[in-house]
């Protein structure tokens, strides 16, 4: 009789063994083809998509121009010459609504896409909630994060037009390091400047740029005229993402064979993004859910946009009908504290003006743990789009943060970035509702890295020693009187 209970054994690769253990709502995926191939009939099986969705098309009010920061006029696609080749130039003033993913791109994608979607049972239980918590995650490229969906097609539409270096900025160095691993895939120098405070306390983060074969600066740095500037207002300044941004910008605008990548807030970055909410879209269909509830961090909107967008497609076709809610630290509220006006994108005034939500561009958020979420901006789209009233946000500080991600850790395994753990707290809020309403939501989490490099963070709230940190109103009027009059 025993014998006839075990289980057929069914002729599967290695690597899939253990996938096919999983019991059936939890939705493992691979992008590798060789299990693709042999397991089209898993549940949110999907492939890579072959496009990426532009909200704009959809739209029924358009997001305002860029204006040029000297000027104060519309921007011309050529005053963007000198710092991105062509290709991004288009798909940052296209109103497309689809845009085919170059082969080459789909190719490194496929290394760790598609990424997983994760019922995140063990968390539903411990918090005793009906709500269904799914979590889309992001962490299993191969620098951690989400950034690497930007940060290969960025790299290949440079190589492809012959540029040889490009330069960038990162705050807590995932960004940096998604572009050193994209860059040496197409045979670019890469070069970044990583801001003060993140360079001094994540020596691992620049370890693995460097493997990846970066050179990377500490920002301020000497080597450029507006690090020298802020170098000699302030020697012992801890940097931030702005002046990080005037340093790459000042040497792509000065060297002819040098362009300048973003890794958030700019039309083309949140496109490329959309690969996540796509395959989400189709994973979640495959299972036969509708999420009632998105939620994700913003920094500058990136990771929540991708996973938004092409969900809120779907609502605005009246296929579905979510709430997507962003989710901000309370040491830099700018969805929820700060004003939707023209400002630069960096300290230094170089970039266009956007308009969008910001604190003012010389805004320098405290020191809180996640640096990705420190910027006094957001993305122009992400404003727009909470300008229409599509979406909602909310801030959260940090220690309720840590609390959750190790709810999330202690349930589910994985170890949050700091910057998720904003969307998980959001989720837990959400869920814990749910529990006292009895109402049986859909809730999905943009997952978007993992905090393998972020333990100090985790050390100083184990310890007891993390604080909360609001931003002080009185630095807050000073930055916001500094916003260009357009
Ligand atoms: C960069 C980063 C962020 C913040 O950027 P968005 O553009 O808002 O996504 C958040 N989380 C992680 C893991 C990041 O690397």
């Amino acid at each position: 009789m025993a014998t006839a209970l075990r289980p057929p054994r069914l002729p599967v690769p290695e690597q899939a063994s253990s996938l096919h253990r999983l019991p059936k709502h939890r939705v493992a995926v691979t992008g590798r083809r060789s299990f693709a191939a042999r397991a089209g009939s898993y549940p949110g099986n999907v492939g890579v998509p072959k496009q990426w969705y532009n909200l704009i098309a959809d739209l029924p009010v358009k997001p305002p121009p860029m204006l040029h920061p000297g000027t104060h006029q519309p921007l011309n696609p050529s005053d963007l010459a000198p710092l991105f080749p062509d290709e991004l130039i288009r798909q940052e003033l296209t109103e497309e609504r689809f845009i085919d993913i170059p082969d080459e791109v789909r190719d490194v994608y496929e290394l760790w896409r598609p990424t997983p979607l994760i019922r995140a049972k063990r968390l539903e239980k411990l918090l005793g909630t009906p709500a269904k918590i799914y979590y889309k995650y992001e962490g299993t490229s191969p620098a951690g994060s989400h950034k690497g969906n930007t940060a290969v097609p960025q790299a290949w539409y440079n190589a492809a037009a012959g540029v040889k270096n490009v330069v960038t900025e990162t705050g807590a160095g995932q960004w940096g390091s998604a572009l050193s691993f994209a860059s040496t895939l197409f045979g670019l120098n890469c070069e970044v400047w990583q801001v003060r405070a993140s360079y001094d306390q994540k020596p691992y983060r620049r370890l693995m740029m460097e493997t990846w074969g970066a050179k990377v600066h500490p920002s301020p740095s000497d080597v450029t005229e507006a690090g020298r500037r802020l170098l000699a207002a302030d020697p012992s300044s801890p940097g931030s993402l702005g002046m990080a941004i005037s340093e790459a910008v000042e040497v792509a605008a000065t060297n002819a064979d040098t362009k300048y990548c973003l890794g958030s807030v700019l039309n083309h970055v949140l496109l490329h993004q959309t690969v996540i909410g796509e395959e989400c879209l189709e994973q979640l269909a495959a299972i036969g859910d509708t999420p009632d509830v998105v939620i994700g961090c913003t920094g500058g909107g990136s990771n929540f946009g991708g996973l938004a967008f092409p969900f809120m497609r779907e609502k605005l076709a009246g296929r579905m009908n979510p709430q997507f809610k962003a989710v901000e630290p309370a040491a830099c509220p700018t969805l929820t504290k700060g004003v939707y006006a023209y400002d630069y994108g960096d300290t230094a005034g170089l970039t266009p003006l956007m308009k969008m939500h910001t604190l003012g561009h010389d805004f320098v958020p405290d020191p809180i743990h996640a640096g990705g979420l420190r910027y006094h901006g957001m993305a122009p789209l992400i404003s727009h789009v909470y300008e229409l009233g599509f979406m909602e946000a909310m801030s959260i500080q940090q220690t309720e943060c840590f609390e959750a991600a190790l709810q999330f850790a202690r349930t589910e395994g994985i170890i949050p970035a700091p910057e998720p753990t904003h969307a998980i707290a959001a989720a837990i809020r959400e869920a814990l509702e749910c529990k006292r309403t009895g109402e049986e939501k859909v809730i999905l989490i943009a997952m978007c890295g993992h905090g393998h490099f972020d333990l100090a963070a985790y050390d100083r709230y184990l310890r007891g020693d993390m604080i909360d940190l609001s931003h002080s109103a009185e630095k807050l009027k000073e930055s916001l009187g500094a916003i260009p009059k357009v």
